[in-house]
């Protein structure tokens, strides 16, 4: 199979020939349909974070795609079946997976970023179908990015639901890729208001736009034209919903919960 491996830091992905993995007892191989391009690929392809165990190396831990093959054992997918790949693997045993936070083991598994090959290639191979989550209406290349970009946001959010109450505003710090998925989250999940603040200008058209923190620090958020959950309002109505909420307040509220 043709899969982009990573020869040596500081070097591009290279499109290489390597041989098409096969599935052992409980192992499922996934052909990769979509493969999202996480920002921490780029620190491990600079060598910033240097922390492959060898090379050449397949990165790619945002990975879904159809199941190809099965291994004996397997019970809960099925060859032609569409699904999304939870890439925090771990050692599977430990108090931290065991208790559902398998993607903080101590002894990291992570596809891509660990001994296991990623998902830049045609195929990947799964080490237990415990990682498969079913696709119905979602395309693999849809789902792809929910997995990692998606899922941390999610976490977070879902830690800090019982603090954020109707009136209540959840502050955002960063609009990156995590952040745009952070602030949909909170939009579908919390009902309270969010300030969004990033100390860069939005380059996205058609997207809400930034508060930039770097310009003036010590205007309150509705004077420097806040994004609202419900998209942009009027400077008014913000200034309204925003009252007395500062920045600082807002932060305390956040750090509060993490
Ligand atoms: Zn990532
Ligand atoms: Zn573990």
């Amino acid at each position: 199979m043709k899969a982009a491996r990573l020869r040596a830091y500081g070097t591009p992905l290279r499109i290489d020939e390597v041989p098409t993995p096969a599935p052992g007892p409980g192992q499922v191989v996934v052909a990769v349909q979509g493969a999202g391009f996480c920002h921490s690929d780029i620190h491990v392809i600079d060598g910033e974070i240097p922390i492959l165990p060898r090379l050449p190396m397949i990165l790619g831990h945002e990975n879904a795609g159809v199941v190809a093959a099965v291994g004996s054992g397997v019970r809960t997918v099925g060859v032609g079946q569409s699904v999304a790949v939870f890439g925090g693997w771990g050692c599977g045993q430990c108090n931290l997976c065991v208790t559902g936070h398998e993607q903080l083991c101590e002894t990291p598994a992570w596809a891509g970023l660990s001994a296991n090959d990623g998902g830049y290639a045609e195929y990947l191979l799964v080490p237990h179908e415990r990682y498969l989550v079913p696709l119905t209406n979602l395309k693999p290349v849809e789902a792809a990015p929910l997995t990692d970009a998606a899922l941390t946001p999610y976490r977070a959010v879902q830690k800090a639901l019982t603090f954020l109450q109707p009136d209540h505003f959840a502050l955002l710090i960063g609009f990156g890729g995590l952040g745009q998925y952070g602030l949909k989250l909170l939009h579908l999940l919390s009902g309270c208001g969010v300030i969004v603040v990033d100390v860069g200008h939005c380059t996205r058209g058609d997207g809400p736009a930034y508060a930039d923190s770097s310009r003036d620090r010590t205007a309150r958020p509705h004077q420097r034209g806040v994004p609202t959950t419900q998209g942009w309002r009027d400077r008014r109505t913000c200034s309204d919903r925003s009252g007395g909420v500062t920045r600082e307040r807002a932060s305390e509220e956040m750090y509060g919960c993490a």
